[in-house]
């Protein structure tokens, strides 16, 4: 694996190689790598958890991390993305973490470029670490993909974790619903009801309204989108009793979820946080051991 950009690249193996090395370093192992390596973190879009999770992964294998603010960089005085990465590359680093608006803005760093790239967004097309995580989280919890039911909700079309999720869940053979209004399930044959899908699934992957990421910004009621698409405290009763609720947070409160489930038993949010560390150091360790 050389970079990693989008979940439809990888092999069901690379898959399952990632998910071993992050259980691995959840059971205490130790990073392989041979040498110090250089990072660092392109942020271009707002990150409370990815940016600091990978910044923590990077320290954890014994990367050093070159400090990188995307708002004082020059690509603010209008330098190509391209630009900013070979002027990295030339400055001794080995890999970079990108997270930026445009969807696939990787494409014009895919020849030229021998640092490693990790995606850690792109707009509205993929975040394939937080799939790796979510991924992680699954198998943790149930052992298997092979036969779940799990019920995307929410955002659909805007969600890039929506889109990196039901490639790879689908593949791993994962029954994935979708649950959203209409106007926002883009190419996904998605319900628009919870009535079906509330007690068969196993998991509810719940997703952030993406109003940044919306052309015509119609009224939107946080109540009424609450009672229609949320997962309320009386939708919760209704769950399989082994059924577990998932999102890639930032959360809502009272609007995709009620607050009061956030932190309940089945809540896997924050363990979901944590996963991520171990995940990301299995991506990088990865991808730079095989620059060694
Ligand atoms: N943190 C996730 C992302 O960057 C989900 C979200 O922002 O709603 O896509």
């Amino acid at each position: 694996m050389k970079n990693l950009l989008s979940m439809e690249h990888l092999t069901i193996e690379e898959i399952h190689h990632i998910l071993d090395l992050a259980q691995a370093f959840e059971n205490g192992e130790a990073s392989s790598l041979a040498r110090t390596h250089h990072v660092a973190n392109l942020f271009f879009e707002p990150s409370t958890r990815t940016k600091t999770s990978f910044e923590m992964a990077e320290r954890k294998i014994g990367c050093t991390v070159i400090p990188f603010d995307a708002g004082f960089s020059s690509v603010t005085k209008g330098e190509t993305m391209y630009d900013t990465v070979k002027t990295l590359e030339m400055i001794g680093l080995d890999a970079v973490v990108i997270r930026a608006t445009e969807d696939e803005y990787y494409n014009e760093l895919l020849s030229g470029i021998n640092v490693a790239v990790i995606n850690a967004g792109d707009g509205a097309g993929q975040h394939p670490s937080q799939s790796l995580l979510d991924l992680y989280t699954i198998k943790k919890e149930f052992g298997k993909f092979e036969g779940l039911n799990i019920t995307i909700a929410g955002d659909i079309s805007h969600s890039r974790v929506a889109k990196s999720n039901a490639v790879a869940l689908q593949r791993l053979g994962a029954n994935v619903h979708f649950l959203c209004p209409e106007e926002w399930a883009g190419s996904f044959e998605a319900h628009h009801s919870w009535d079906d899908l509330i007690e068969i699934s196993d998991v509810i992957m719940l997703l952030r309204v993406q109003h940044e990421r919306h052309k015509v910004n119609k009224s939107f009621s946080k109540e009424s989108y609450h009672q229609e698409y949320g997962l309320t405290i009386e939708r919760e009763q209704q769950m399989k009793e082994s059924a577990i609720i998932m999102h890639p947070a930032p959360v809502n409160r009272d609007v995709e979820i009620a607050s009061e489930l956030v932190e309940c038993e089945r809540s896997r949010i924050f363990e979901q946080v944590r996963n991520g560390v171990y995940t990301r150091m299995a991506i990088i360790e990865t991808i730079l051991k095989e620059r060694e």
